[in-house]
């Protein structure tokens, strides 16, 4: 019997065709049977068929994540790309045939990046690779310029006394764990969010992370640091893994690393953001919602392709094999493409991000938002399911566990901590969370590096997603399970 592995691989080989050529994806979903056919067919058998349909290729997923990336580039928050992604993502939505398809604006305030440039100073000067962290003021225009200190971890940062660092530029030099479910992100990515601010009550002047990723290249992972009092507090940058082992095997040569930074970042306070909706309305359950959620933006230096348009043309792709059904589901399905993920922040200091501003506008429809989930850990392929707590057992997980076991799909086993940053502000205000776990083994290699390009979506990953997504959506769609831990749904809205 074939491996799941050899088969993704056989996949891979296969559908090799220039992605230009693939357009032919968008021609309606054929191979579906049922359409003339006299019998029904049962809902199970119908997500077989939208299973082996991602499977073969038939999905838009790839060609969208092509164009997308071809068309807009990097989509800062923001940024007039991410806006005229979100207008042409709202009319390519419109025209494969989804419902209500518009975007919903936002106000932000946009950080910019500016030129940037790190430097060892002294007697012996080198270059060094670095990219400012999101949301970071810029420095001085002629830079800034002091001694090193650096510590292994963010909790050595915190045990140091105030005062200790005045006048200094702190360094966290931590290293990520690769980590198949992405848990070593979650154990570094504190440093970034957290170190600017200890760094800065501590009297820094500037704060320097050892990129928070799992390879060796000389590419530095940028990302976003956290507000203090509306903003981050000093000039803060991420320093590429062998640029922080050469500072840290300096530092070991006895000789205390100098640095000279430089960013001359800025804000534009009048901007804004946007989340695009678009539905495969239910036929006999309409105002019930399962929500697929992605981000649209990305960050500045690649294209954006792994973090987030492969989760976008995932949540299309499911969604539009979907839509071409030749009997739509009971409940709608709704895809959301949130703006401003990236820049996202705990609390919302003068201005939002699209989790929050879904959330809050749509706030009365909630209630009836049945079930909801998020893609954004790239394209590598989904290996485990997790179930609200009402639905882990149960005929749903049955059948599920029997549908997505071909996928090579571990059975769920337990329910959702974190569904994700964009649906989060909805699962907070109640809304159950499913997720589709990615392998995370090699995504952070590239997240949030120059290297986040087309190329590095893996064509046959990406369809097994879609082919999960799609899976799942429609089984939940089309059924009238309560994935609430308890109590029932509200009665539809009077109109
Ligand atoms: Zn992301
Ligand atoms: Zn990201």
């Amino acid at each position: 019997m074939q491996a799941p592995s050899d088969r993704w691989n056989l996949t891979r080989v296969r559908i090799s065709c220039p992605a230009v050529l693939r357009a032919a994806a968008l021609l309606p979903l054929l191979l579906l049977t049922g359409a003339h056919a006299a019998a029904p067919v049962s809902p199970d058998t119908v997500a077989e068929q939208l299973r082996e349909a991602a499977l073969a290729g038939h999905s838009v997923a790839y060609a969208w994540v092509s164009e997308l990336t071809t068309r807009f580039g990097p989509r800062p928050a923001g940024s007039l790309n991410e806006q005229r992604a979100a207008e042409w993502a709202a009319a390519r939505l419109k025209a494969l045939g989804f419902d209500n398809a518009h975007v919903e604006r936002f106000p932000l305030t946009a950080w910019v990046r500016g030129s940037e440039s790190g430097a060892l100073v002294g007697a012996v000067p080198q270059p060094l690779v670095v990219a400012a962290l999101g949301e970071s003021p810029p420095t001085p225009a002629d830079g800034l310029e002091g001694d090193v200190v650096i510590f292994p971890s963010l909790a050595a940062l915190q045990a140091a006394p105030p005062g200790a660092l005045s006048g200094k530029v702190a360094m966290v030099n931590l290293r990520m764990v690769r980590t198949q479910d992405g848990a070593g992100y979650g154990a570094a990515v504190e440093g970034r969010t957290e170190g600017p601010r200890e760094a800065a009550q501590r009297g820094a002047i500037a704060f320097i992370l050892r990129s928070t990723g799992t390879d060796g290249h000389r590419l530095a992972h940028t990302g976003t640091a956290r507000y203090a009092e509306g903003r981050v507090p000093i000039p803060s940058f991420a320093l590429s893994a062998p640029d922080a082992d050469q500072l840290e095997r300096l530092s070991a040569l006895g000789q205390i690393p100098r640095v000279h930074l430089f960013s001359s970042a800025s804000y534009r306070s009048d901007a804004y953001s946007q989340n695009v909706v678009a539905d495969v309305r239910g036929t006999k359950k309409p105002e019930e919602y399962v929500l697929l959620g992605a981000h649209l933006d990305s960050w500045d230096q690649g294209t954006g392709a792994i973090d987030d348009g492969a989760g976008t043309a995932i949540i299309v792709g499911a969604a539009k094999l979907i839509r071409d059904l030749p009997h739509r589901p009971q409940r709608t399905v709704r895809v959301v493409l949130f703006g401003a993920e990236e820049v996202a922040q705990p609390v919302k200091p003068g201005g939002a991000f699209g989790g929050h501003a879904y959330a809050d506008g749509h706030r009365a429809e909630l209630e009836r938002h049945v079930l909801a989930g998020e893609s954004d850990l790239g394209t590598e392929r989904v290996y485990a399911v997790e179930l609200p707590a009402a639905q882990l057992h149960g005929d749903f997980a049955t059948r599920l566990q029997r549908l997505l076991a071909p996928l090579a799909i571990l059975p769920p086993s337990r329910s959702p901590e974190d569904a994700g940053t964009d649906v989060g502000p909805s699962i907070v205000a109640g809304v159950p969370a499913f997720t589709l776990d990615q392998d995370a083994t090699h995504y952070f290699d590239i997240h949030h590096t120059p290297d986040d390009t087309l190329d590095k979506v893996d064509r046959g990953q990406l369809e097994q997603n879609v082919a999960a997504w799609a899976v799942l959506a429609w089984l939940a769609a089309d059924s009238d399970l309560n994935f609430r831990s308890a109590g029932a749904l509200p009665p539809p809205p009077a109109d």
